[in-house]
């Protein structure tokens, strides 16, 4: 009898805890669908998920929570396309590839993830390491760890001797001869087997290195590396295994065939023609501008001996283009989706991004909705994410200031939740 008592009480209470709802009062609440900037409003999470969205501020019932954010700018949680989660830049970087084992990294990405949620981004893709990321994922999905939901593209493919030919610049016995297991692809049939391997491996995506790349040991930072049928292939395998694909691309040529071969999001974009830019829109494909890596990786540059001597003067000539492309691309009527290549620069700083859009001509309101509904879209995650609306998942942040006043106060996010889960307040 005792026993049945105690266990109606836990069943009570269990039952109270699990149906407390929080209530959000919002001074301002960005409705990144319309883009307009609603005053006064409530929003109430129950569990995981936005339960309703209200005008004023409603009271709560007794046992709920209210958090007070009068005097903040609420809005969806962000979305950044880019990021590299698994490493970090310094110094050492190039030598890290001997030194350091996949534990080493695991653990330093622990770290990674919680700062970038932490300034507000409660999702990523990872477009690119070495598998750890997708080990990251499945922790911070289980709750072991606090981080951004992620979406990974496990490895990068490349061709050989290409941007992410994870070889590149190794002495001879140490370079082997990697191939699709490894992400390396020279034909049709590399390109078939390294989408399997992906899929096999836990990616969520594709990521290809359709053009050289600043930061990798080899002399191109911008010729082209795939011919357009592997392209294709990789395009057409991928959609077979529900994934979309990213590519990399700093030169025009290179660009174009990624585009014209069916990928979703063109990286950096840097010396994008016109005619590109057209090809762009018909296609349906968006524009993630990395401004930010651009700005800071030609300002490591300066510091002598930071990259290697064949890295410095592409950092120093690419760097900089990738803002003015990205205000003409913009123009042009591009579709443009949030994205920072973090990891090539300090985690966490993410939010640096918004002011360099402001900057080459983007409307502040039109960054923020490129960051949450645009970004939901491309992962197919409307329904779940990047707009608070009745029935969406919990993921919430708030700012100190307006941002269409001051986009910088995107730089320090002060409330962070995370499906109905308080990470920062
Ligand atoms: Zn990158």
């Amino acid at each position: 009898m005792k026993n049945n008592v105690i266990l109606g009480i836990f069943l009570f209470v269990s039952i109270i805890a699990f149906s407390q709802k929080t209530y959000l009062h919002c001074g301002k609440l960005i409705d990144t669908k319309s883009g307009k900037v609603l005053n006064e409003m409530t929003v109430v999470v129950s569990g995981k998920e936005i339960l309703s969205v209200d005008k004023g501020y409603t009271s709560a019932a007794e046992g709920d929570v209210v958090i007070d954010l009068k005097s903040k700018t609420v809005m969806p949680g962000l979305i950044d396309m880019h990021v590299h989660l698994e490493g970090e830049t310094n110094p050492k970087k190039y030598l890290e590839r001997f030194t350091s084992n996949d534990a080493d990294m695991a653990y330093n990405s622990v770290r990674f993830a919680e700062r970038t949620l932490m300034a507000g981004f409660t999702t990523v893709r990872d477009l690119g390491g070495s598998g750890v990321n997708v080990s990251l994922r499945n922790a911070i999905n289980a709750g072991k760890i606090d981080g951004p939901r992620i979406f990974t593209a496990e490895k990068s493919l490349a061709t050989t001797g290409g941007h992410a030919d994870p070889t590149n610049g190794y002495r001879d016995d140490l370079a082997g001869n990697p191939g699709p297991k490894e992400g390396v692809v020279n034909s049709v049939e590399d390109a078939n087997k390294a989408v399997r391997q992906r899929y096999k491996n836990g990616a969520d995506l594709i990521k290809i290195t359709a053009t050289g790349g600043v930061l990798s040991v080899a002399k191109s930072g911008q010729n082209p590396q795939f011919t357009i049928e592997e392209i294709k292939a990789i395009t057409t395998m991928a959609k077979d295994y529900g994934m979309h694909v990213a590519a990399h691309a700093h030169g025009d040529e290179g660009m174009q065939r990624a585009v014209l071969g069916g990928v979703k999001t063109i990286e950096h974009g840097t010396l994008m023609s016109e005619e590109t830019m057209e090809l762009m829109k018909e296609h349906d494909a968006y524009l993630v501008p990395t401004i930010t890596a651009g700005r800071e990786v030609a300002d490591k540059a300066k510091i002598k001996g930071y990259y290697p001597d064949v890295v410095v003067p592409k950092a120093l000539e690419i760097g900089p283009k990738i803002q003015a492309t990205f205000g003409k691309a913009y123009k042009k009527g591009v579709g443009i989706a949030f994205g920072t290549d973090a990891g090539v620069f300090t985690h966490g700083i993410n939010g640096k991004e918004f002011g360099y859009m402001v900057e080459a001509g983007m409307p502040a309101i039109e960054t923020i909705q490129s960051a949450t509904v645009t970004n939901a879209k491309i992962l197919e995650m409307q329904d779940e994410i990047g707009v608070i609306e009745t029935g969406k998942l919990a993921d919430i942040i708030a700012v100190d200031e307006n941002p269409i006043e001051n986009i910088h106060t995107m730089e320090k996010v002060v409330f962070v939740m995370k499906e109905g889960e308080i990470y920062k307040q």
